[in-house]
C-alpha cells in the first residue's frame, strides 16, 4: 500500500482451537495494532463464519474514518493454496470449509487464508525474531503444536499448502493418542496436552504436594500450567516433570534440525510465555540432542517476538501483500 493509501488498513484474524483473535493494523507498523478483538471459538463452519464476520465488523466499527483494504485469516488446520480449510481436528468445521471465498463474499473485501503457524512465521520473518533469517524452523507450543518452515526467507508451503506440520510426525510407535486420531505424534508429548499428561502421571505416582496445590488437590485436574507454576516456585517434582517434558520438545526440534539445517529454531505459542522455567530445560536438552551440536555451532533456539498476536499479525501482513484478493 502506497502513501496515498495512508487511511487504509488490513485485518488479520487468528482462528485457534479455543479463541478467535482479530487485529486491525497498518502493515507499516505491525507491532502497534489499531484495534484488537478476542472472542471464543465456536464449533462448526456456519457458526465460525458468523463469528469471523462479527469480529471483522467490530474492528471496522472502531476505525470509522479508515478504509479496510483486505482481510487475512490464519486457521489452526490444513489450508490449501486456494484458502480452503481441508483438515482441522480442533475446529469441527467440516471437510472443506472455503474460508477465503465464503468470507470474501460475506465481507465484500479481498480475503486470504493460510495455516495459523504459517502466518505466525510470516510475521516473525517480516518484523519479529526471524527478521533477516532465511532458514527457520518454527514451532508453536500450545494445546497442540503448530509448525511452519522458512527457506530462502519465505514460508515453505509444499505441494498443497500443507507443509510444516511437525506436530504430527510420529515419534513413538503406538504411543499416546493424538487429537488427529493417530498415535505417538510429537504433539501428543511436547504440547500443553502432553505436559498435562506427564504432570498427572507424576501426581498419581507419589507425593506431589506443591503440584496438587496448584491443581486444586486432584491428580486428574493437573494441567500444563500447574506444572509450570509449581516448577517456577521451585517444586523438585514439577521441575523433574518439566525436564522430562523439555526432552520431548527437544527430540522433535533435533529431528527438524537434522532434516532442514536451519539458522534458527523459533518457539512460539502460549507455553513459551512461561519463560526460562521452560526454555532453560528445552535449550539444554536441545543442545544435547542436536546431531553434532558442538561442531555445527547451534542453531540457537529462541522465543518468537509477537507472542499471542503472531498469527493474527501475520495474517494481516499476508492480506496486505495480496491486496487483489485470494491467491489462485
Ligand atoms: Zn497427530
Amino acid at each position: 500500500m502506497g502513501e496515498q493509501d495512508a487511511d487504509r488498513y488490513v485485518i488479520g484474524v487468528d482462528v485457534g482451537g479455543t479463541k478467535v483473535l482479530g487485529v486491525a493494523l497498518d502493515p507499516a507498523q505491525p507491532h502497534e495494532p489499531l484495534a484488537v478483538e478476542l472472542v471464543p471459538t465456536p464449533r462448526g463452519a456456519e457458526r465460525l463464519e458468523a463469528v469471523l464476520v462479527s469480529v471483522v465488523a467490530a474492528l471496522r466499527r472502531r476505525l470509522p474514518a479508515r478504509r479496510l483494504a483486505a482481510v487475512g485469516i490464519g486457521v489452526a488446520g490444513l489450508v490449501d493454496h486456494r484458502g480452503v480449510l481441508r483438515v482441522a481436528p480442533n475446529l469441527e468445521a467440516g471437510e472443506a470449509f472455503d474460508v477465503a471465498s465464503r468470507l470474501g463474499a460475506a465481507l465484500d473485501v479481498p480475503v486470504v487464508a493460510d495455516n495459523d503457524a504459517n502466518c505466525a512465521l510470516a510475521a516473525e520473518l517480516a518484523a519479529g525474531a526471524a527478521r533477516g533469517r532465511d532458514e527457520v524452523v518454527y514451532a508453536a507450543l500450545g494445546t497442540g503444536i503448530g509448525g511452519a518452515l522458512a527457506s530462502g526467507g519465505r514460508v515453505v508451503r509444499g505441494a498443497n499448502g500443507f507443509a510444516g506440520e511437525p506436530g504430527h510426525m510420529t515419534i513413538v510407535r503406538d504411543g499416546w493418542p493424538c487429537a488427529c486420531g493417530r498415535q505417538g505424534c510429537w504433539e501428543a508429548y511436547a504440547s500443553g496436552t502432553g505436559l498435562a499428561r506427564l504432570g498427572r502421571e507424576a501426581a498419581s505416582a507419589g507425593p506431589a504436594v506443591a503440584l496438587l496445590d496448584q491443581a486444586g488437590g486432584s491428580p486428574g485436574l493437573v494441567r500444563g500450567e500447574h506444572v509450570m507454576a509449581a516448577a517456577a516456585g521451585g517444586d523438585p517434582l514439577s521441575c523433574a516433570v518439566l525436564t522430562d517434558f523439555a526432552r520431548w520438545v527437544a527430540i522433535g526440534l533435533a529431528n527438524l534440525v537434522s532434516l532442514l539445517d536451519p539458522q534458527l529454531v523459533l518457539l512460539g505459542g502460549s507455553m513459551v510465555e512461561a519463560g526460562e522455567v521452560l526454555m532453560g530445560p528445552v535449550r539444554s536438552a536441545f543442545a544435547e540432542l542436536v546431531l553434532g551440536s558442538d561442531e555445527r555451532g547451534g542453531p540457537p533456539a529462541e522465543v518468537a517476538a509477537f507472542g499471542a498476536r503472531a498469527a493474527a499479525t501475520g495474517a494481516a501482513l499476508l492480506a496486505a501483500a495480496h491486496p487483489a484478493g485470494p491467491a489462485g
